[in-house]
């Protein structure tokens, strides 16, 4: 099976393939790192590094998903703060998320703010256990949805068909408490006035009084790491550096993958130098592989023309198109190695570019008798 990504997603799907007894493949566009945006990078002054995206997990241990992979046994480090967040208010008054003892003594704007709070965060306690296996779990998911009972789940539903702001006003007085849910919810992209908007922020504020927002410590990185270890673990396979461009689809399923574009939007006569180069073939004989010794590269070479209809200018350019092409790949391969890694660095240490210098004297050195047999 194959998995197009390495995202969280892609890196879920992966492994739950793989523990129903796939051989998998994840393949990656990004040639330096898995993860996509649950990732960690060396971005900006020595010594540091950052999450490039995601880097608080509100889900990370109360995850179905995550659960199943048992992450911590992975290597993943949860760490947490005293308070999970804090929204001040221009009026001076701020509210803060806390759990455990800190949500009994955090001030959430006012006396009475505080108390509505936490008797929403008490009431989330009660029903989580069934409410998050229900909404982050595969779909359908009755059975959960009916174990949280029908009181509890109209009351989520009459929070959930709200806007964060309508929601805001209807549960609290102070300008801090009025905050909290629009600011989560913006955090999210849901803006204050979105109707429905305001389930995902509402689970974001309780479910930081239960679980609270969690660090890897190390960084998302470390998430990712601990989920291609798992996949490992099952005889699953990141490949860094290939970006499918096409999936072929046969029959309604998918076939087969394109992963690379020799031509590349080009001229019409790069087109068929590309196609030569592969078609002749035109490298140096000492790279030809054992059943194509002693091919008449230049017949080939006439024939190939001939059958693009190629005209004079571009014979005469064509041997001379390959020579300067040949030192531009070898100097765009080697940065790409040097600097991407990935499959590219796996090819240049297999010799790719020693075979590109071939290629380059062998046109050169026959470079008169090749355009010869063009014209
Ligand atoms: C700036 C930012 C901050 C965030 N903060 C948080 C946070 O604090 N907490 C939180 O829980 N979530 C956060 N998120 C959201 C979270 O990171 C995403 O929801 C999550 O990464 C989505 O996972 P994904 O696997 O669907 O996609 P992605 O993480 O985007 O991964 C997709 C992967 O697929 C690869 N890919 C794409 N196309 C191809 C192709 N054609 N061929 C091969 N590979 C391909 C990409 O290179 C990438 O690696 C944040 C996101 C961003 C962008």
């Amino acid at each position: 099976m194959i998995v197009i990504g390495s995202g969280p997603n892609g890196l879920v799907a992966a492994n739950t393939l793989a523990r129903r007894g796939f051989k998998v493949l994840v393949v990656e566009a990004n040639a330096r790192r898995a993860g996509g945006a649950l990732g960690t990078e060396a971005l900006t002054l020595p010594g540091f590094r950052h999450d490039v995206g995601g880097g608080f997990f509100p889900f990370g241990r109360s995850s179905p998903a995550f659960a199943a992979l048992d992450l911590p046994a992975a290597g993943v480090e949860w760490l947490y703060a005293r308070y999970e967040s804090c929204h001040p208010a221009v009026d001076g008054t701020f509210a803060v998320i806390g759990r455990g003892d800190a949500l009994e003594t955090a001030p959430f704007g006012s006396a009475r703010d505080a108390d509505t709070f936490r008797a929403l965060a008490r009431f989330h306690a009660g029903v989580e256990r069934d409410l998050l296996p229900a909404l982050l779990g595969p779909f359908p998911s009755v059975g959960p949805l009916l174990r949280v009972g029908l009181g509890p789940l109209l009351k989520i539903a009459g929070m959930f068909l709200r806007s964060t702001r309508g929601l805001s006003s209807r549960l609290f007085e102070t300008e801090a408490a009025r905050r909290v849910l629009p600011g989560l919810g913006l955090h999210v992209d849901v803006g204050p006035d979105d109707l429905f908007g305001a389930g995902l922020a509402y689970m974001l504020a309780v479910t930081a009084t239960t679980g609270g927002y969690g660090f890897p410590k190390g960084g998302a990185q470390s998430v990712t790491d601990a989920m291609v270890a798992r996949l490992a673990e099952r005889g699953g396979e990141v490949r860094l550096g290939a970006r499918v461009t096409r999936v072929i689809v046969r029959g309604g399923r998918a076939a087969g993958l394109v992963d690379f574009d020799l031509a590349g939007p080009g001229t019409r006569l790069l087109d068929v130098y590309n196609t030569a180069m592969h078609w002749v073939p035109l490298r140096d004989p000492v790279d030809l592989w054992e059943t194509w010794r002693g091919v008449d590269q230049a017949a080939r070479l006439r024939v190939l023309a001939e059958g693009y209809r190629l005209d004079v200018a571009g014979r005469e350019a064509l041997v001379d198109l390959g020579i300067r092409r040949a030192d531009v790949t070898w100097r765009r391969m080697k940065a790409a190695a040097e600097h991407l890694g990935g499959g590219w660095a796996r090819m240049w240490s297999e010799g790719v570019g020693d075979q590109i210098r071939r290629r380059e004297a062998w046109l050169t050195e026959h470079r008169d008798e090749l355009t010869a047999a063009l014209l």
